[in-house]
């Protein structure tokens, strides 16, 4: 019951629960919905410390995924895989092909790709179980990782944040700490350190930090001085849920713009806190949105990674029309952002009925 009430509250379409005893595989793929196509969102593979944890995260995923590829103005719908357990262990050929298999039994209804924990590599066994996944190497006929895509989102988003805060969409000697410098992350820091920003990074994997240093020269910030830190615009690269009640009263930025999904722990509470606070927040799921449009283009065969990178450049108006509206209707960024995509999931909703 429990999980229909999350299913209920959250508007889901159909939620996947799967196993298999011989690999170990234990993983659930959310269905938000599919009413602009089928539900494409990328599996994320994760050490969760309960099952009902990895629930909550698919659910919110997968819900995300919905406004983001509305938004992006892509024709398919919303999803998400977890996959349980650590990939370091858990991960092989026959793991991935039981998922892919999964996968196909769902007969395109969702669409699969990678995230955090996954890669194009992993496509490829999954790839050989269904033809319903994404994001594949470029050897194969596909656009390869989504990561560049998705960072070049994020950066065009930025800009368009800084825009409507500082009246000018220079990022050049604005202090930004990017947390987290994985695929995404690294690819951002070198837009950054290109427009001449003072880049800072953060990070749990010391080798990626060191990396990332050793070639931008970005300064190395600790965990635990992220928030307090003092910077212009907080870019989170890493997991969701960095802004709550702990964390958004040290901030002193006046910009949070990252790739990060699900930033705002409650969406409810922590937005409204952001703009008490006068900082903007660049809503996650609007401009992190590249990776998707990349993947949706391999998928649909509607386009090439040129195309990908210029249909991400949209992020910079679509960002400033939502923080107009949220001030136009005194709502936050993230409400305004979600009104956008609903609209148009019903005009194209209505469009698919009529007759
Ligand atoms: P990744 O796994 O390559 O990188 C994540 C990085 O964050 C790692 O280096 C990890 O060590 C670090 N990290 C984890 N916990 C941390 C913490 N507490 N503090 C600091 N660093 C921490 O993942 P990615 O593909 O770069 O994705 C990053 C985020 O962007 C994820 O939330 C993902 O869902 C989101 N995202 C990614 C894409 C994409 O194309 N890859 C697209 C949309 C959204």
């Amino acid at each position: 019951m429990a999980i229909f009430n999350q299913m209920t509250s959250m508007e889901h379409e159909q939620v996947v629960f799967c196993y298999d005893k011989p690999t170990g595989l234990k993983s659930i793929i959310g269905i938000h919905n599919t009413v602009l196509g089928p539900a494409l969102g990328g599996t994320r593979m994760w050490n969760y410390a309960s099952d009902s944890e990895a629930l909550t995260d698919v659910l919110r995923l997968s819900r995300g995924m919905t406004f983001k590829n509305a938004l992006a103005g892509l024709n398919i719908g919303g999803g998400k895989a977890v996959i349980i357990g650590d990939p370091r262990q858990l991960k092989n050929e026959a793991f991935l092909r039981r998922f892919g298999r999964f996968v196909e039994s769902l007969n395109g209804k969702y669409v699969t790709a990678e995230d955090v924990s996954m890669s194009t590599a992993d496509m490829v066994y999954i790839n050989m179980e269904t033809s319903h996944v994404t994001g594949l190497p470029e050897y194969m006929g596909g656009m390869g990782d989504p990561s560049p895509v998705t960072a070049y989102g994020t950066y065009v988003g930025m800009k368009a944040a800084a825009k409507r805060v500082y009246g000018a969409d220079s990022l050049e000697g604005k202090k930004v700490l990017v947390q987290g410098v994985g695929n995404v992350g690294q690819y951002l820091v070198d837009h950054l350190t290109k427009e001449n920003a003072k880049v800072f990074v953060s990070d749990i994997n010391e080798e990626k930090l060191n990396e990332v240093n050793k070639k931008y020269g970005a300064e190395i910030i600790a965990p635990k001085d992220v928030y307090s830190f003092d910077m212009d615009i907080y870019a989170p690269c890493a997991l969701g849920a960095t802004l709550n009640d702990d964390t958004i009263p040290q901030l002193k930025c006046q910009i949070v713009a990252g790739a990060a999904n699900n930033q705002l722990k409650d969406e409810n509470v922590h937005g409204a806190e952001l703009i008490k606070r006068g900082i903007v927040y660049a809503p996650d799921f609007l401009i992190n949105a590249g990776g998707v449009i990349n993947v949706y283009m391999e998928y649909a065969k509607s386009g090439h990674s040129k195309m990908a990178y210029e249909q991400s450049d949209k992020i910079y108006d679509t960002l400033l029309e939502a923080l107009d509206r949220a001030e136009r209707e005194n709502i936050t960024p993230q409400e305004a952002a979600m009104k956008m995509a609903v609209d148009r999931i019903e005009k194209i909703g209505k469009v698919k009925l009529s007759y």
